[in-house]
């Protein structure tokens, strides 16, 4: 099968890349196993060296990587730029963390356990399987794969069918810089992310739809799996809130990456004091967003009928359209930014993940009324919250169903995309940091006595 890669922003084919076999899948992860203890052994220190090579490498390869994201996700320069910042910070974030990573001495009670001691040891799981999606193909990457790789395990990656070419380059530079056999990249679609999850790897880590994470959990047999699924976040804009602020950052945090971003402010909760001045600085700001400059196609027409079918059905039903609310007539993937009001319960854009660039807007009485509604969603991502009452908006954050609060800020990850994640349909939030993630542990208990234990065969 050929994958086809089409320039979103004008529909045209820029590649097409041969699919790889499913049992390429399989005799990928024995590759990635045969040489796991080797690269285990290695040591943490020229890891780390090997690494810092590879972060040299994307800085060299900075202009073309950017071009790719550019060309074939249909990103803004900026946001191409961006995520190659992120990517190189991630190398440097896990770098100086892996340091800190070292086994734990257990404390034991010596009257319970005389003459004793224990400790927690950490090791790689061994291969681990990475499946990722299209909307940031290098960040998400190498959220996963550096932590893994410096934790001594070796990788499988797929990346999405719609980020061929940028998958392709990032095997590339890997390729250069590490071992053989110790990173590999298959290209596929579903079917080989399906394959993957069945295979042998040790561990996997998927980022994804939530019904691609719902068919892993289902069909993954018994490994451990990371799964970081969709989102349908809200931002709350309480009255006391720096206006000017908390509608430029509304309308980032919305339309940025065209709202393909887990994270976006899909619903805007406005409190009713400010809703009309706040409505009209929002629809100002996005009335004002460029075309080509700001406003960049979305990555598929796959995308751009949903985003199509969505807005539709809420106009069908009562929604208020404050601007854009339909395609762009040029050749690609094109969608006006759009502000939506009037949005009622029976909509499918109340409930299900827009991934465009459309914000809904709701009106509210307090922000307490806000958070009822967000917690009573299936997703849990994340939420931002404006106010001017840092304390008020803390308590808000205590009581928000999400894995992520962001107060007078949005969508901003920690470095190498730690602890991001969120609850219920979000995906399965973890307590770890991601190198602990990449290690599973080890007790290990030595008795230094001579005398058999009390309570062996034969009693009294
Ligand atoms: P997707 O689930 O369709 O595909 C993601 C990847 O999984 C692709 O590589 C795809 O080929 C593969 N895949 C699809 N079905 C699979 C299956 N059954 N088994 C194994 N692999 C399979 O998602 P997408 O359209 O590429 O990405 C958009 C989704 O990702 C959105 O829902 C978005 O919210 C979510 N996302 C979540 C996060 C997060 O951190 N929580 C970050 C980015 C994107």
């Amino acid at each position: 099968m050929i994958i086809k890669s089409i320039n979103p922003a004008d529909g045209t084919v820029i590649a097409q890349t041969q699919c790889c076999a499913g049992a390429d899948v399989e005799r990928a992860v024995n590759r990635a196993r045969e040489t796991q203890h080797q690269w285990a052994a290695l040591g943490v220190d020229k890891r780390i060296g090997l690494l810092l090579q590879v972060r040299n490498e994307l800085r060299k390869n900075s202009t073309e990587i950017a071009s790719i994201l550019m060309q074939e996700i249909g990103k803004p320069k900026i946001e191409a730029e961006l995520e190659l910042l992120d990517a190189s910070e991630t190398i440097s974030y896990y770098c100086a963390r892996v340091k800190n990573v070292h086994d734990l001495p257990f404390p034991l009670n010596a009257e319970v356990y005389p003459q004793t001691t224990a400790s927690v040891q950490f090791e790689p799981h061994g291969v681990i399987g990475l499946i990722t999606p299209w909307n940031y193909p290098l960040s998400l990457t190498f959220w996963t794969v550096v932590p893994a790789m410096l934790a001594g395990n070796t990788v499988v990656y797929k990346p999405s069918e719609s980020a061929v070419l940028i998958g392709k380059k990032i095997d590339d530079i890997l390729q250069r810089v590490l071992p053989k056999g110790v990173f590999h990249t298959l290209i596929g679609d579903a079917r080989i992310g399906q394959t993957l999850v069945k295979s042998s790897v040790d561990k996997l880590f998927f980022t994804g739809s939530v019904s691609s994470g719902e068919w892993i959990v289902k069909n993954a047999g018994i490994k451990p799996l990371a799964l970081e699924l969709g989102g349908k976040d809200a931002a709350i804009i309480c009255a006391d809130s720096d206006l000017e602020l908390s509608t430029s950052g509304v309308v980032w945090g919305a339309l940025t990456n065209m709202g393909q971003c887990c994270v976006a402010s899909e619903h805007v909760f406005i409190e009713a004091k400010i809703y009309d001045e706040a409505v009209q600085q929002i629809v100002q700001k996005v009335r004002a967003l460029k075309m080509d400059k700001e406003i960049r196609p979305l990555v598929n027409a796959e995308q751009l009928k949903k985003v199509e079918r969505l807005v539709s059905d809420a106009t069908r039903k009562g929604a208020k359209v404050l601007c854009g609310g339909k395609k762009i007539d040029r050749p690609g993937f094109w969608f006006e930014p759009t502000v939506l009001a009037n949005i009622t319960d029976i909509m499918r854009i109340c409930h299900e993940e827009i991934f465009g660039p459309v914000l809904t807007l709701h009106k509210i009485k307090t922000a307490h009324d806000a958070l009822r509604i967000i917690n009573a969603g299936t997703y849990g991502l994340g939420m931002s919250i404006w106010s001017a009452d840092v304390e008020h908006a803390q308590q808000l954050a205590i009581n928000a169903h999400v894995g992520m609060v962001w107060i007078n800020d949005t969508a901003l990850p920690l470095p190498g995309g730690e602890y991001c994640g969120g609850v219920k349909n979000s995906g399965l939030r973890n307590t770890e940091s991601k190198l602990m993630q990449c290690l599973k542990a080890k007790t290990v208990m030595v008795h230094t006595g001579k005398e058999k234990r009390m309570w062996w065969y034969p009693y009294g």
